[in-house]
Order: structure tokens, then C-alpha cells, then sequence
């Protein structure tokens, strides 16, 4: 079934103007449709247009001897949470011990933000970023680490304003290698708490 995001924002503008019909104040939710749209289609992109942006990020990537660890963060990536659909934002650490191959640094930035760009848990984020770094640049070793902040947290519900949520998702020597998984953590502690 095909639904409309228009009709939808137009029934959630009339939805507010019904709720505050006696309040003068309700002049402030005309045009709030219009935005609704906007913001939806900044915030919810198809799957198939994720998938082709992010495809295009690994086309270039470059034929290097480097095979140290590389982390790149943090990264701001805003979601929106798929269970309440208010805003999250992830703080995003991406490690590689690249395997012949490098890739821009400016790529795992882009990759980071249209990745949130659909409603999704934390969790599946972190995992499908990892895993699609190490699908397609076939690293020794990748580590994904992820600091939430969300909304549905912090203004409703349980109301944790200093609670965040962090995940991670280890791969190859990343998760193997007792070194390398501190050198990474040890890393991004030291970011994350500058
Ligand atoms: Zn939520």
C-alpha cells in the first residue's frame, strides 16, 4: 500500500490545530506540513537510495601498503529512533586495519550519516556499518564504536537526561587480537572523553 507522507503531515498539522483550537497560540502550526515533509525526507531516505549512496563511497578506494590501525570519529550522525521516532544522535568511531586497500577519510564520515538516515536502533546501525565496511573493503580488521543520545531517553518515558547508550561491533583482528581491541578501545576513550 502506498501511503503519503503529505497526507500524513497534513493530518498530524490538523491533529495540532484541533488539540489547541482555543489557543491563540495555534498560528504557530500553520505550514508545520509543509516541514514535516521536509524533515521526513531529510531524515527517512528509501532504502534503495541509502544503499546507492553508500555503494558509491567505495569505488574509490586506493592501493596502499598501510597496515596499521586507522580511526576515524567522532563522526556526528543523526537518526531518528524507529520505536518512538524522536531524535538520536550517534557519535560515531570507525577502525580499520586496512588489507592493500584505503579508502578516503572523508567517505567513512558520509558513510556514518546516510547510514542513520532511516529510523533505526542503535544496534543494527552499529552492526550494518561494520559489516558493510568489512564486506566491501575486506579489512584485517574493522571496529565500529557508537555513542547514543536519545531523545525518547532524555523527554519522555524513563527521562535520563545524562544516560547515553554506546555499542560496538568488533571484526577480524579487531575482535580476535587482544592488542588491537585495547589499542582501539584506548583510542576512542581518549576522543570521546576530549
Ligand atoms: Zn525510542
Amino acid at each position: 500500500m502506498a501511503y503519503s507522507s503529505r497526507k500524513i503531515a497534513e493530518d498530524i498539522e490538523k491533529f495540532l490545530m484541533v488539540r489547541y483550537e482555543d489557543w491563540e497560540g495555534k498560528e504557530q502550526f500553520s505550514g508545520t506540513a509543509d516541514r514535516l515533509v521536509r524533515m521526513v525526507d531529510e531524515l527517512c531516505w528509501p532504502t534503495e537510495r541509502i544503499n546507492e549512496e553508500c555503494k558509491k563511497y567505495f569505488q574509490s578506494t586506493f592501493k596502499d601498503s598501510y597496515d596499521e590501525m586507522l580511526v576515524e570519529g567522532p563522526i556526528t550522525a543523526w537518526t531518528l529512533c524507529p520505536h518512538h521516532l524522536l531524535p538520536c544522535k550517534f557519535t560515531v568511531f570507525i577502525g580499520y586495519t586496512p588489507n592493500g586497500h584505503v579508502i578516503g577519510l572523508s567517505k567513512f564520515s558520509r558513510l556514518a550519516v546516510v547510514m542513520a538516515k532511516r529510523p533505526i536502533m542503535q544496534e543494527t546501525y552499529s552492526r550494518e556499518l561494520a559489516d558493510l565496511i568489512n564486506i566491501q573493503l575486506k579489512p584485517s580488521g574493522v571496529g565500529v564504536y557508537v555513542i547514543g543520545s536519545h531523545g525518547c531517553m532524555h523527554a519522555r518515558g524513563i527521562l535520563q537526561q545524562e544516560t547515553d547508550v554506546s555499542t560496538s561491533v568488533l571484526l577480524g583482528g579487531f575482535k580476535n587480537e587482544a592488542s588491537t581491541r585495547k589499542e582501539f578501545f584506548d583510542i576512542v576513550g581518549r576522543r570521546a572523553t576530549q
